[in-house]
């Protein structure tokens, strides 16, 4: 299921270190390495999927908790904390690590960039 040359993958695993912000059965979230707002965090399904145009039918779901969990962390933060929620879908969009994942940027937040 996972994908051994992937950093998020490694993560996940505990290959390597990242700071976990929250964590269940389907879904990590860890701080972005390289922030671009005061809170920058990365909402990332455990299941390696590269991207949204990877995404099927069934992982509907999964796509659905990935939001709830960024209402989750709103909620955590400050009962309900502002956020922007960014998704670079495609190397020609900005897309970085080939592993999907959710921007959670929240307070001041550097617009002219995520990934
Ligand atoms: P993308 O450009 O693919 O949308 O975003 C990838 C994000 O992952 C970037 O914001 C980058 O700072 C972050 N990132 C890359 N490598 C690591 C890492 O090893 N650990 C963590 N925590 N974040 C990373
Ligand atoms: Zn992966």
């Amino acid at each position: 299921m996972n994908d051994t040359n992937c950093i998020f993958c490694k993560i996940i695993a505990r290959s390597i270190p990242a700071t976990i912000i929250a964590e269940n059965d389907n879904i990590i979230v860890i701080k972005d390495i390289f922030p671009k707002a005061t809170i920058h965090y990365l909402i990332i399904p455990k299941k390696h999927v590269q991207d949204i145009q990877s995404l099927h039918e069934n992982d509907a779901t999964l796509a659905g908790e990935m939001i709830l969990m960024a209402k989750q962390l709103s909620k955590d933060l400050n009962g309900s904390q502002a956020f922007r929620l960014g998704v670079n879908s495609g190397a020609d969009a900005g897309q970085k690590v080939f592993h999907l994942h959710f921007h959670f940027l929240a307070g001041k937040i550097n617009l002219a960039e995520i990934g």
